[in-house]
């Protein structure tokens, strides 16, 4: 009989077991698929020996997380942190360049390099304080009050109508909407320029790691973790009910809105029910993998060097894009994110071909393959980069939908990026974990701090459960 049970072994899932199974309480993850990890996977998906991250690839946000960084993950797994974090190609061969070093950015951005300073500078000079905004509920007091101003203040300017004014160039700009744009949102808005400051600061401290061996190795590290204290993580099981679950004082649900009602509801008092039905969910992603008979020739050879390339081309071309995507269309041109992670873990491919990540952003439900249009936007700013497609596989957002039931209609956020998604991550209140039900916390990216690798949604609700129903405290998580 297990103290704790746990639905859903993503990133969230597995960090709450770890943490239940690190303060000495038998926990069982269950899991629908037939191995662990949620967006935490690797698998051979067009040919054998070439390894793609089926959904995250790129980790600055398990960096800056709390709780891997008490996990000391960079202990566990190999983490590959390239020097250019990131690039945005523009026409031309030239391309905006997001170094580790700060002052190299900077010497690359022309005109605007020190107005770019004077924007990310003091941002890394308080980036504690910010992840700690970030990395937590928005609505609390900050442990750095000037950190969280410094932070506001320059999310007022990017997320609005002021986000052109100190640049004359269009370099930083486009490499300050690349970031951005990750968060699936219209530009410019609030929650698109915080995501990007943050992003983006962050590609110039620890920088934007690439595991090697590909997400699923953060995910082993963790089912390894949990299973040396005792834990056990067992793949295949759906979980429709919490009459399915064995009677466990705790039960923590790495599930969305939609999956909490199914699995509870009937035993959720209806104001909660009622608020649960309302959660929103954004727009999505039409994934692109490639396997390429050799590297992106990239018209600006410095992005050969880069972890990610945001191809959207400029910031005006980027914001078309998203606003495009938030009406409900498809873009022809659209913003493509890719990630280039054999480049610096070789054996992902082998024979000197290439695994290529990619997506683009699609409205919500979207079954349209935007294979060709991906394609012949990085055939744009890489020519002769069709001619060395070996393999391609699409999954629209439809599929991506299918693959991981959290990703509702293909929204890898499981929950709308906008100010109010932010807020009500599902509801508002001081422990949004914590469900009406004793005992039962929700502890997937549909709460707080919502999407990416983070482990964070799941450790907040580990420290609840811990505090409410064990009276334990955090336990030490280190190696
Ligand atoms: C294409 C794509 C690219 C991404 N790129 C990045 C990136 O580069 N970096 C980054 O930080 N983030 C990235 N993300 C986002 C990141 O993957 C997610 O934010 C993160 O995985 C969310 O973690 P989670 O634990 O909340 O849920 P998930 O990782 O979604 O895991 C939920 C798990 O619960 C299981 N489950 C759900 N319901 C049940 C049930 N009823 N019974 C049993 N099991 C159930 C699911 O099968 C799944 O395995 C990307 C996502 C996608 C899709």
């Amino acid at each position: 009989m297990p103290d704790v049970a746990v639905v859903g072994s993503g990133p969230n899932g597995l960090a709450a077991a770890v943490t239940m199974a690190r303060a000495g309480l038998a926990v069982h993850v269950y899991e629908a698929a037939g191995s662990a990890g949620g967006g935490l996977r690797t698998a051979e998906l067009i040919e054998p020996g070439h390894f793609h991250d089926v959904c995250s690839a790129v980790h600055p946000m398990a960096l800056a997380s709390p709780f891997f960084k008490a996990f000391e993950l960079s202990r566990r797994v190999r983490l590959e942190v390239p020097e250019l974090s990131h690039g945005a190609p523009l026409d031309g061969g030239r391309a905006a360049l997001g170094y580790r070093s700060l002052e190299r950015t900077v010497a690359g951005l022309e005109r605007d390099g020190g107005a770019y300073r004077r924007l990310m500078g003091p941002l890394l000079d308080r980036l504690d304080g910010i992840t700690d905004v970030a990395l937590n509920q928005l609505l609390r007091v900050p442990r750095d009050p000037l950190g969280a101003a410094v932070f506001g203040l320059r999310t007022l300017e990017q997320g609005s109508a002021l986000w052109g004014l100190r640049f004359r160039g269009d370099l930083a700009p486009a490499l300050l909407s690349g970031v951005a744009a990750h968060a699936v949102a219209p530009l410019p808005t609030l929650p698109a320029a915080a995501a990007g400051l943050l992003l983006g600061a962050l590609g110039h401290a620890g920088g934007w790691p690439i595991p090697v061996g590909g997400s699923a190795a953060i995910a082993g590290a963790m089912v390894a973790d949990i299973e040396a204290h005792g834990g056990v993580v067992e793949t295949g099981v759906r979980i429709d009910s919490l009459a399915q679950l064995p009677p466990a004082k705790a039960t923590l649900l790495d599930v969305a809105p939609p999956g909490l009602l199914r699995i509870a509801g009937d035993r959720l008092p209806s104001r909660y029910r009622r608020a649960l039905g309302q959660f929103r969910f954004g727009n999505a992603a039409c994934k692109v993998d490639f396997i390429l008979d050799g590297p992106v020739p990239w018209a600006a050879p410095e992005l050969a060097d880069a972890g990610t390339v945001h191809a959207g081309g400029t910031r005006a071309e980027t914001a078309a894009a998203e606003r495009l995507v938030a009406a409900g269309r498809h873009p022809a041109k659209p913003y493509v994110l890719a990630s280039q992670p054999s480049r610096f873990d070789p054996g992902r491919a082998p024979g000197g071909r290439q695994v290529l990540w990619t997506y683009c952003h699609v409205p919500a439900g979207s079954t349209v393959d935007m294979g060709d249009a991906v394609t012949a936007q990085l055939e744009r700013f890489a020519p002769g980069f069709r001619d060395l497609v070996v393999g391609r596989r699409v999954t629209t957002a439809a599929e991506l939908a299918h693959y991981n039931e959290n990703y509702v209609g293909g929204d890898f956020s499981a929950g709308v990026m906008d100010l109010r998604g932010l807020i009500r991550r599902p509801v508002l209140g001081p422990v949004p974990w914590r469900t009406p039900l004793p005992g039962v916390y929700l502890c997937s990216s549909s709460t707080p701090p919502g999407p990416g690798v983070t482990g964070m949604s799941g450790f907040h609700a580990a420290k609840h459960a811990l505090k409410d129903i064990f009276g334990l405290s955090l336990p030490a998580l280190a190696p």
